[in-house]
């Protein structure tokens, strides 16, 4: 039986597997976290998200962890609403839209559906992938060794297979500047809540601060702040440091959030990068995901490319006779990059002063945002805007102004 290894069980990895699975591949996930990673913030369910999710099968499942949210509102230090954008303003299709999970309900759903031709190896990752006669032969972390029909570097965008076989980080990645750190919240007696907001405080100097409604009795915390280079993830006590530098006055629950982000399980902490890879596969090793063609989280498109390009990389397998015949392996590679190509090029254009709207410098360009998000509902721009949501449902939809994006079919 044909056998896939799948590096990274994140959602472009374990859609993948799950999807080979069903073609009749023999399936093996290594995951470099110890069990299947949580955190992360609400992910929407439209355009690529829902259509994969329905085609396999798992969108009532989706459809079932839904957050309750009331919209967005963009807040002063004090708490007192400079802009708000409530769900109903855009039919629910809006920057929230009605229809949002977390990204651990999401991962978790997708996990659970693989079923015994998948094997997850947990705590695990690739030293060194070589090209053989055979295959791909993969030394693993723990110095067993196997060979292996295809590789699929879905590791995320920091990915060791794209090191391995690609090229050094450097090369690909593109930072933007910002940098985020991100965790949830439990609640307690005190807590104060958020009512089914979605909060943004903004400070000068490109800080923010937001918290949004999360599992109950949960509120999921980021900060943004500029950076394009941060301490290693191994170096906690730094990270914390930087935080607790860049958010020294900053306001509002900022105090209680950095004190939180020490008792987080899944705190995270990363700059806002975009890869940029010139060609996603060399043999019988592809890479899929944020180690191809992250977008950044300011695209809102991360998930949903992620779903549509293990979509679209097991049709391109199907097409070419895979799992049955893998001669043509290399030739479905390069038809999967043709077809996902043209959508993460689109991704990564992202419209002017996105950047800036998300972590503004001064507290005259908050303001300009505020009024920014107001005008966009006024009567007289709120069609135009809907049709802009409207066109662009794809993935989760931060920006009005992001294109729209045609689905080819799977
Ligand atoms: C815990 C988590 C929280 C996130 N939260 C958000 C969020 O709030 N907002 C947002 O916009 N995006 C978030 N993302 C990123 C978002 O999930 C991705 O942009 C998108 O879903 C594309 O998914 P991916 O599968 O390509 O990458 P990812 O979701 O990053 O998954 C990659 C997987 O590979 C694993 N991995 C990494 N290195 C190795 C290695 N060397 N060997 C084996 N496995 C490895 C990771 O642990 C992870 O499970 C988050 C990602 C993770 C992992």
């Amino acid at each position: 039986m044909a056998h896939v290894l799948v590096v990274g069980a994140g959602i472009a990895g374990d859609t993948l597997a799950l999807l080979m699975e069903r073609d009749g591949w023999r399936v093996t996930v290594a995951e470099i976290a110890p069990a299947l990673r949580t955190g992360g913030q609400t992910v929407d369910l439209r355009g690529d998200s829902r259509e994969v999710l329905e085609r396999a099968g798992l969108l009532r499942q989706a459809l079932d962890c839904l957050v309750e949210q009331r919209g967005a509102a963009w807040i002063d230090a004090r708490e007192r609403r400079l802009a708000e954008m409530p769900v109903e303003a855009f039919d629910g299709r809006g920057y929230v839209s009605r229809e949002e999970l977390l990204r651990t309900d999401l991962a978790r759903i997708i996990h659970e559906a693989t079923g015994p031709g998948v094997t997850h190896r947990f705590g695990e990752t690739v030293q060194a992938l070589k090209d053989t006669e055979a295959g791909v032969r993969a030394r693993f972390s723990n110095g067993a060794q196997e060979t292996f029909d295809l590789v699929v570097g879905a590791d995320g965008a920091h990915s060791k297979v794209r090191a391995l076989r690609f090229g050094p980080e450097e090369n690909y990645r593109k930072p933007l500047g910002l940098a985020h750190a991100w965790f949830t919240l439990t609640e307690r007696p005190g807590t104060p809540s958020l009512d089914g907001w979605f909060l943004t405080h903004n400070a000068p100097g490109r800080r923010g601060v937001e918290a949004r409604p999360g599992h109950p009795g949960q509120q999921e915390v980021g900060l943004t702040f500029a950076a394009d280079t941060l301490p290693s993830r191994h170096e906690r006590e730094a990270q914390f440091a930087l935080l607790e530098r860049t958010f020294a006055g900053v306001g509002w629950r900022t105090t209680e959030f950095l004190a939180a982000a020490r008792q987080a399980d899944d705190f995270a902490l990363d700059t806002f990068d975009q890869v940029h890879v010139p060609c996603w596969n060399t043999g019988r090793i592809v890479l899929l995901g944020d180690s191809a063609w992250c977008a950044s989280p300011l695209s809102g498109l991360g998930t949903a490319l992620a779903l549509r390009g293990a979509a679209e990389l097991a049709a391109a397998l199907r097409a070419a006779g895979a799992p049955g015949d893998t001669s043509q392996t290399p030739a479905a590679l390069a038809s999967f990059e043709q077809a996902m190509r043209p959508r993460t090029a689109s991704a990564q254009q992202l419209p002017p002063g996105r950047i800036a709207s998300m972590a503004p410098k001064s507290a005259l360009g908050i303001r300009v945002n505020a009024l920014a998000m107001r005008a966009l509902q006024s009567k007289a721009a709120r069609p135009l805007v809907r049709r802009a949501f409207a066109d662009s449902e794809h993935g989760r939809t931060s920006d009005p102004k992001a294109e729209p994006r045609t689905s080819p079919a799977l």
